[in-house]
C-alpha cells in the first residue's frame, strides 16, 4: 500500500495493512511479517512511520527476558520510539493535522480519568496500555485488527494511534533523531525534572549507551554538572563530547574514591543486573542525594519497593513518564538542537544490533532502524534467507516475583548505603 493512496474513506472502513519486523521466539531472529491496524476510528491518527529507535527494552522484551513478570507473546513487534508523518485522521481529531511530524513513546492509552492521567503522569494509571506487548484496556483507544491481540510496536509502516498518545515533532528537528527522544529522552528527562536539578547540581549518568548520553545531554542544558560512571574509559572522550565535566572508571577503586560524596543524582542506566549499591557511596550529603535505577534488572523491582517503604532511601527507580513531559523534552531538545547520537541501519540489520546492545552498546550509539527507506515490499518478498539471529548471552538477574522479594531483603536488611 502506498501511504499517498491512502484515503480518508478507505481508512476509516476498512483494516490499514502494514508490513513490519517481527520475531517469533526469544531467540530474537527478526523477519518482516504482514499485519493489520484497525481502521481509523473517529479519535484516530494514521502515522506513515519514518524512523524507529530500537531501545535496549525492545532486546529485554523479544528475548522475554523478563518472563517472570509476564512472558512475551510471540509474534513480538517491539519499538517505542516511533518518528513519521500524520497521513490521515479521523473525524473528530482536533490536535492533529495531516503533515504534521509526529511521535509515539512507549504508551498507547490510558483511561484519561484517574488522577494520575489528569496530572499528566499516565505512565501510572493503572490502565495504560503499552506500545507493544499490551492490550486495549475496553476504551476501543488502543485496540488491534482483529480486536484482542496484543499490540504492535514501531518496527512498522504504519501506525494507527489515539490523538492524545501522538507526540507533536517540532518541523525543525530531524525525524531520524526524533524516535530516541520519546523513550531514551523522556526516561532520562522525567527524574531529572522530579529531582530538580539545575546549576549547582552535579548529576552522573551511569552506562553510556541510548539513554545515558540522553541523560548527559539533557542534565547539561538544564545547567547540572554531568559526570559519566562508564565500565572502562573507552568512552571517556565520547562522554566530554557530550558535556560531561567528570569521567569514573566504575572499576577503579581510585576514581570512585576520588568522587565520593560528590554527586546528588545518580541516575543508573545499567541493563543488567550489577553492584549498583556501590554507587551510593559517590552520594552526596545533601537532603535529597539519590540514586535511581532506570535499567531493567530484579534491582530496579526491589528500589520500587524499598522507595514505596522508606521515604529516605538512597535508591530510587523511575520508569518513562508521561505525556505533558515527552512533549515538553522534544520541545526542549527541539531549542537547544540536543540530538542523540544515532546510526541509522536498514531493517535487515535488526539482528545485529540487538547482538551490538546484547554485547554492551559499546559504540554507545543509538540505532534507529530507517523504516520507510527499507521496510518495503520488496525487502518483503526478498528477504535474505541467511542472516544469522543475534547472538544473546544467558540473562543473570532478570526481574521475578522471587527475585525482587530477595534483592529487597537484601537492601532493607544487609545493604547499608540504602
Ligand atoms: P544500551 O544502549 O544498551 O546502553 C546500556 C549501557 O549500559 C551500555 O552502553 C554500557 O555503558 C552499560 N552496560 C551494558 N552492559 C553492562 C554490564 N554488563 N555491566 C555494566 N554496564 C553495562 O541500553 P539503553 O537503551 O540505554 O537502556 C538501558 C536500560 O534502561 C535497559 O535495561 C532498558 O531496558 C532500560 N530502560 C528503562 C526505562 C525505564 O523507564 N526505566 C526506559 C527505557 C529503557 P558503558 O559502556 O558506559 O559502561
Ligand atoms: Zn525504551
Amino acid at each position: 500500500m502506498e501511504s499517498e493512496d491512502v484515503q480518508i474513506q478507505e481508512t476509516a472502513l476498512r483494516p490499514i495493512d502494514t508490513l513490519c519486523m517481527a520475531c517469533d521466539t526469544s531467540a530474537c531472529d527478526f523477519k518482516p511479517m504482514r499485519l493489520q491496524r484497525r481502521p481509523l476510528g473517529p479519535g484516530d491518527v494514521l502515522i506513515r512511520m519514518k524512523y524507529c529507535g530500537v531501545c535496549h527494552s525492545d532486546l529485554h522484551k523479544a528475548a522475554d527476558h523478563n518472563s517472570g513478570i509476564g512472558a512475551t507473546e510471540y509474534p513480538c513487534v517491539p519499538g517505542h520510539e516511533l518518528a513519521g508523518v500524520c497521513i490521515d485522521v479521523g473525524t473528530a481529531v482536533t490536535k492533529v493535522a495531516v503533515g504534521d511530524h509526529l511521535g509515539v513513546g512507549c504508551l498507547v492509552d490510558s483511561c484519561q480519568e484517574c488522577a494520575q492521567c489528569k496530572a499528566g503522569e499516565e505512565q501510572h494509571c493503572s490502565k495504560k496500555v503499552g506500545t507493544y506487548g499490551g492490550k486495549d484496556n475496553g476504551s476501543g483507544r488502543a485496540e488491534t485488527y482483529p480486536p484482542g491481540r496484543q499490540t504492535y510496536g514501531g518496527y512498522t509502516q504504519f501506525m494507527v494511534v489515539d490523538e492524545n498518545f501522538c507526540i507533536h515533532i517540532p518541523k525543525d528537528y530531524p525525524l531520524e533523531a526524533a524516535g530516541p527522544v520519546m523513550c531514551a529522552g523522556l526516561t532520562m528527562f522525567d527524574p531529572l525534572k522530579k529531582h530538580g536539578v539545575g546549576p549547582g547540581s552535579h548529576v552522573a549518568v551511569v552506562g553510556l549507551g541510548g539513554l545515558g548520553q540522553m541523560g548527559v545531554k539533557l542534565a547539561k542544558v538544564l545547567g547540572c554538572k554531568v559526570s559519566v560512571i562508564s565500565r572502562s574509559d573507552r568512552k571517556k572522550e565520547y562522554a566530554m563530547s557530550c558535556g560531561a565535566e567528570g569521567f569514573v572508571v566504575s572499576g577503579s577503586a581510585e576514581q570512585m574514591a576520588a568522587a565520593a560524596g560528590t554527586i546528588d543524582l545518580i541516575l543508573n542506566t545499567v541493563p543488567s543486573y550489577h553492584d549498583y549499591c556501590q554507587y551510593n557511596s559517590l552520594l552526596s550529603k545533601k537532603a535529597g542525594s539519590k540514586q535511581i535505577l532506570l535499567g531493567l534488572h530484579k534491582g530496579i523491582g526491589a528500589a520500587m519497593i524499598v522507595e514505596k517503604c522508606c521515604c529516605h532511601s538512597k535508591i530510587g527507580m523511575s520508569g518513562i513518564g508521561g505525556i505533558p513531559n515527552t512533549q515538553e523534552v522534544i520541545d526542549l531538545c527541539a531549542k537547544h538542537d540536543i540530538r542523540p547520537d544515532i546510526k541509522i541501519v536498514p531493517v535487515a540489520e535488526i539482528n545485529q544490533v540487538y547482538t551490538w546492545l546484547d554485547e554492551g552498546n559499546n559504540d554507545n550509539l543509538r540505532y534507529v532502524l530507517d523504516i520507510e527507506g527499507t521496510l518495503t515490499d520488496e525487502t518483503c518478498d526478498n528477504y535474505p534467507k541467511d542472516i544469522a539471529p543475534p547472538t544473546l548471552a544467558p540473562v543473570t538477574g532478570s526481574i521475578s516475583v522471587c527475585g525482587v522479594l530477595c534483592e529487597c531483603l537484601w537492601l532493607l536488611c544487609c545493604c547499608k548505603s540504602c
